[in-house]
C-alpha cells in the first residue's frame, strides 16, 4: 500500500464469502475480498459479474443472502447503511442541483448534528482539497460535469469515512476530463489515506489508480493483485483475455517452459498445452524471406506501432513494435516472429 506514513486513517474492509441471489441469477458466488487499511482497490470486470452488487452490499444498500462484511474488525452485515460510515460518488451526478455547492459538500454534515460553523469549515477545506474552493458559492447546477463530480467527492469525503465507496464516477465524463479526475481522485485518496473501493468497467483505469485490481468473473474473484503483476502474471484464461491485449498461439508446455513460435520461454503456473496468451509487445518482428510469417496492416500510434503478421496456416499475430522499427516494414514483406523469453499463461484451446 502506498498511502503516505502518517496519514492513514482507514480501516481494514472484509468481504468474506459474499453470496447474492437474484431469483434464478447468482450475482455473487462466494466473493472473499480483503483490503488493507488506507488501500485503493479497484474492481475491475466484465458487465454483469456482480460489481456494482459487491460495492452495494458494503455500503449497506443491499443484503447479502449469505456470507458477511466487516470493517476495521467490526462486523456489519446487518448493520443499516446510515450507520455505516461510508462516503459514496455514483456515475451519475447526484448532487442538489438548487443547492450551492458549500451546503452540497456540508450536507452530511448538518445530518451528523455539526453546527454552522464548523460545518463550513470541514466542507471549505474539502472543495480545497478537490481544487473547486473559488467555487464554494456557486449552484450546482452552473458547475461542469466534471467539476460535479470533484464536488461529489468533497462530499463524499467531508464526514470523513471509514471507507470510500466509487460506482463508475467517471464514466460519465468525456475522455480528458476523465484522467485528469482520475488522477486527482488517486492523488486526494493518498493524501486523506482512506480506505477504497473503486468498480469500474474500464482496465486502463483500474490499472492507473488502484494499489491492487480484483478482476471478477460471473461473481467470483479470478484475481487479486498490484496492476503490474496482473498484466505481467495473469492467474487465470479469463484475465489473461480480459486485462490487456493478447495473441493465442499455439503451445506446448513441459516441465515449466512452453514452446512457443519455435521459442522456449518460461511458463507460469497454472499453464497446460493449449494456446499461449502473448502480449503484442513480446514479440517482434523480423524480415526473413524464409521466415514463415507475412505483414498484413502496420498502424501507426505515435511512439509506438502496432504491426499485424500472418503466420502460413492463417494464424493473426499483433506486435507492438517502436515506431521506428515499425515503418521499415509494409503490408506483403516476409518476417520472421521472435518471442521474447517473458513468462506466459497456456491455456487449454
Ligand atoms: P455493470 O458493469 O453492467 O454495472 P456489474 O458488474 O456491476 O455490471 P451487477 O450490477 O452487480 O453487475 O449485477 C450482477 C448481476 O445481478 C446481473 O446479472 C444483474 O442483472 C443482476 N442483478 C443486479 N441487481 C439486481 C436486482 N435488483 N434484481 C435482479 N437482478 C439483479
Amino acid at each position: 500500500v502506498s498511502t503516505r506514513p502518517g496519514t492513514e486513517r482507514g480501516l481494514a474492509v472484509e468481504l468474506s464469502d459474499l453470496t447474492r441471489v437474484y431469483g434464478a441469477v447468482k450475482a455473487l458466488d462466494g466473493l472473499t475480498l480483503h483490503l488493507a487499511p488506507g488501500e485503493l482497490v479497484a474492481l475491475l470486470g466484465p458487465s454483469g459479474c456482480g460489481k456494482t452488487t459487491a460495492l452495494r452490499i458494503l455500503a449497506g444498500l443491499d443484503q447479502p443472502t449469505s456470507g458477511s462484511v466487516s470493517v476495521g474488525g467490526k462486523d456489519l452485515t446487518r448493520v443499516p447503511a446510515n450507520k455505516r460510515d461510508m462516503g459514496m460518488v455514483f456515475q451519475a451526478y447526484s448532487l442538489f442541483p438548487h443547492m450551492t455547492v458549500i451546503d452540497n459538500v456540508a450536507f452530511g454534515l448538518k445530518l451528523r448534528g455539526k453546527d454552522g460553523s464548523s460545518r463550513r469549515a470541514r466542507a471549505g477545506d474539502m472543495l480545497d482539497l478537490v481544487g473547486l474552493g473559488q467555487h464554494a458559492d456557486r449552484y450546482a447546477h452552473q458547475l461542469s460535469g466534471g467539476q460535479q463530480q470533484r464536488v461529489a467527492l468533497a462530499r463524499a469525503l467531508a464526514i470523513e469515512p471509514s471507507v470510500l465507496l466509487l460506482d463508475e464516477p467517471l464514466s460519465a465524463l468525456d475522455a480528458k476530463v476523465r484522467v485528469q479526475l482520475r488522477d486527482e481522485i488517486r492523488r486526494v485518496q493518498l493524501e486523506v489515506g482512506t480506505t477504497t473501493l473503486f468498480v469500474t468497467h474500464d482496465q486502463e483505469e483500474a490499472l492507473a489508480v488502484a494499489d491492487r485490481v480484483g478482476v471478477m468473473n460471473a461473481g467470483r474473484l479470478e484475481q487479486l493483485a498490484p496492476p503490474a503483476e496482473l498484466y505481467s502474471a495473469p492467474a487465470t484464461k479469463f484475465v489473461g483475455e480480459f486485462v490487456g491485449l493478447s495473441n493465442r498461439l499455439p503451445a506446448t508446455v513441459q516441465g515449466g517452459t512452453a514452446s512457443v513460435l519455435g521459442r522456449d520461454v518460461p511458463a507460469l503456473d497454472g499453464s497446460t498445452s493449449g494456446y499461449a496468451l502473448v502480449r503484442p509487445e513480446a514479440i517482434s518482428v523480423v524480415a526473413d524471406a524464409d521466415g514463415g510469417a507475412t505483414v498484413t496492416a502496420v498502424m501507426f500510434l505515435g511512439p509506438l506501432s502496432r504491426v499485424t503478421c500472418q503466420l502460413v496456416d492463417g494464424t493473426d499475430v499483433v506486435a507492438q513494435l517502436a515506431s521506428s522499427d515499425a515503418l521499415r516494414l509494409q503490408p506483403g514483406d516476409a518476417v520472421r516472429l521472435e518471442v521474447e523469453p517473458s513468462p506466459v499463461l497456456v491455456v487449454a484451446g
